[in-house]
């Protein structure tokens, strides 16, 4: 009798399915079924469907595409899905994903560093790795697999241009690893999900810089922004000149106040000067926690888009569990 579990791969496009064509350069060009082809190896532990969902550079993947893969695996009945993508925008659309994915079903996305004529090309490893993820116990319903180790969405991040190792989970490393054809998985915590709204609400991400007179900020409310995340200096502090632009927008829309730096909390009851945390939040601002300004945007859109004006108590809920 048929034991192995069946496995889907949707295949969306990326550095994974890119050759050289007739223009310089590599291009999004091969399918699901190509890449599937490159790995006969999953059918030791797997029976796998593959289709292509979208075929571009992960620059061009839209909310709702993700929402379409999330509606795709919750009306299959498979026991875990493969996502392939361009690595650029993994961190986004895995941190969608796992907002989104209310079965338990793992969705593992995975992609490639280097294309598949590329000397020590990585995609073929990388997607028998989040096969295995896919399909093993205990993986969480939504996870990145890169260079053998598995990433929780709500951390991980893409650190490098160039190098394999590109992704890390800065806050608290990987929640797993894969090695002689094993999953080890450490345990992580489960997070709310929800609905998928019918649109997604546009919000703007800026970033703190110095000796900067702010008068991006000044659009902000203009270009028809539902809300706005600050990538603040430190732990959470502008200047003066942007602290008072944040108050004023902050009265009109929800402002998130994150961080530019790669890793760390959000402070809340530390630095009382104008323009610092403390001030900040007096004047209406909302700390993002631990969420990077990427993933706090989303976050934000998607609440946003559901609760209208009661998406705050949502937002910490959230806050607390990263
Ligand atoms: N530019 C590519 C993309 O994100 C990079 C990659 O796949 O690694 O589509």
């Amino acid at each position: 009798m048929e034991n192995r579990p069946n496995l889907q791969i949707y295949a969306l496009g990326g550095t994974i399915a890119m050759v050289p064509a007739a223009t310089p350069g590599v291009h999004p060009t091969l399918t699901a079924d190509d890449l599937l082809a490159a790995a006969p190896e999953l059918s030791a532990f797997a029976q796998v469907s593959a289709e292509t969902l979208l075929n571009k550079g992960s620059a061009n993947i839209s909310f709702d595409e993700v929402a379409m893969v999330c509606r795709k695996v919750a009306q299959s009945d498979c026991d875990g899905f493969v996502v392939t993508q361009g690595t650029d925008t993994m961190e986004e659309t895995s941190f969608l994903a796992s907002l989104l994915h209310q079965g338990k079903q793992p969705i593992v996305f995975t992609g490639a560093m280097r294309s598949p004529t590329q000397p020590g090309a990585d995609g073929k490893a990388n997607l028998v790795a989040a096969a295995l993820t896919a399909v093993a116990d205990k993986t969480p319903s939504v996870a990145v697999v890169m260079n053998d180790e598995v990433h929780h969405p709500f951390y991980v991040t893409k650190a490098h241009t160039s190098n394999v190792a590109a992704f890390q989970s800065v806050v608290r490393g990987p929640i797993g690893q894969i090695a002689e054809n094993n999953v080890f998985l450490h345990p992580f915590q489960n997070h709310p999900t929800f609905d998928t709204p019918d649109g997604f609400a546009p919000i703007a991400l800026l970033t703190a810089l110095l000796d900067d007179d702010g008068r991006m900020f000044d659009h902000i409310l203009d270009a028809g922004y539902k809300g706005l995340v600050i990538e603040g200096f430190g732990a959470g502090h502008v200047s003066e000149q942007i602290a008072d632009k944040l108050a004023d927008i902050a009265k009109s829309i929800p402002v998130i106040l994150s961080s530019r730096v790669r890793a760390g909390v959000v402070f809340e009851k530390t630095y009382g000067y104008r323009g610092a945390e403390m001030d900040l939040l007096s004047r209406g601002l909302v700390p993002a926690g631990r969420l990077s300004g990427r993933k706090a945007r989303i976050l934000l859109s998607l609440l946003v888009s559901l609760y209208g004006e009661g998406w705050q108590q949502e937002f910490s809920n959230v806050v607390k569990h990263v």
